[in-house]
């Protein structure tokens, strides 16, 4: 029920032109109530201002109304995602449709834009084994980079197996007080106080792939069974070749994402845990590097963004130089 329609029930006007009333013409208004008599229009009120004062007060008889409206389609709207989530953590094997039954894949989303809801075979694992090397702000920032990232694998079009490893000490400590524990009930992740084990076989090893900004190879495509570790870290840049090295010394492959390839982003170009969780998400959706990088990086990040001020700053010198 949206406010026009309540309010359109308060006069009626029959698409007579409404004319302000002048000083003592109450009562020769062609407006209507809606029980069909002549409406009551206080002395010294002009007809807009009493009908100004009739719709606030509407407005207001209607808010309990609307207010229930409100609540019951947000119910039913976290009902309906709740069950498509279910669905698509039920199923099994790699890249199934959550909608196996419907004939388009696809399922409608809140606007009735069509969500199609993937689950790859693709494994990231967010390796949380560097507490030491942080401050506390620090591992306040990773708490809540593993919960963005935790939530955006759970919206995302085509979902990844999520795995959070190596989750003690103080980064622990965080999720279980300050956070409440939260994390015990999140689904479709799996979480360990344990690190994550190497794989001895070579060939098994090497599907797996640590990302790290200091690597020289570079990430052409994510593929269906490997397992990709992202440094659950934030130390900003005082820890070079920290991962890099962790992987050498574990004989796991290690990759860059292809930034310079595909954006140029202004500064180092080392991202943050969340924000490579959804490169990678996206790039899963698109199958496209610029898109994914697009989508995930905050504009601010990619070359060619001018800020507010920046734009202020230039009109203001193209002007002088005029
Ligand atoms: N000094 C840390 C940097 C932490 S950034 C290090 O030694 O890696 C957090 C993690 O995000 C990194 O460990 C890496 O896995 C990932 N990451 C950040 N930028 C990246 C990039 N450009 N390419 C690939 N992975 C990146």
């Amino acid at each position: 029920m949206s406010p026009e329609i309540i309010n359109s029930e308060c006069i009626e006007t029959e698409n007579e032109p409404v004319h302000a009333l002048e000083e003592g013409e109450v009562n020769k208004s062609k407006a209507k109530t809606s029980s069909g008599s002549k409406p009551e229009i206080p002395p010294g009120m002009s007809k807009n201002a009493w009908k100004r004062e009739q719709k606030k007060k509407k407005w207001l008889e209607q808010k309990e109304a609307r207010n229930k409206y409100k609540k019951d389609k947000k119910k039913q709207k976290k009902l309906k995602n709740k069950m498509m989530q279910e669905q698509l953590y039920n199923e099994s094997g790699s890249l199934t449709t959550i909608d196996d039954q419907a004939p388009s894949n696809a399922v409608t989303g809140n606007n009735n834009e069509l969500l199609s809801l993937k689950k790859s075979n693709v494994n990231i694992i967010v390796d949380c084994a560097f507490d030491d090397f942080m401050t506390e702000k620090e591992v306040v920032s990773l708490s809540a980079q593993i919960t963005r990232s935790y939530s955006e694998n759970r919206k995302a079009a085509c979902t990844v197996n999520l795995k959070i490893t190596s989750l003690d000490k103080r980064l622990l400590q965080r999720f279980d007080t300050a956070l409440k524990g939260q994390y015990k009930q999140w689904k479709g992740v799996e979480v360990s106080h344990d690190p994550y084990i190497v794989p001895e076989d070579e060939i098994e090893r090497r599907k797996y792939i640590y990302l790290s900004s200091d690597s020289s190879e570079v990430l052409e495509s994510l593929d269906e069974g490997c397992t990709y570790i992202i440094g659950g870290i934030v130390d900003k840049g005082r820890h070079k070749n920290l991962c890099f090295n962790k992987a050498n010394e574990q004989q796991i492959r290690t990759a860059k994402l292809p930034i310079s390839e595909y954006i140029k982003i202004s500064g180092r170009q080392v991202l943050t845990t969340n924000h490579v969780v959804e490169i990678m998400l996206k790039w899963l959706e698109c199958h496209n590097w610029k898109t994914a990088f697009e989508a995930a990086m905050p504009p601010r990040k990619i070359y060619g963004f001018e800020s507010a001020r920046q734009k202020r700053k230039r009109l203001a010198s193209e002007e002088d130089s005029r």
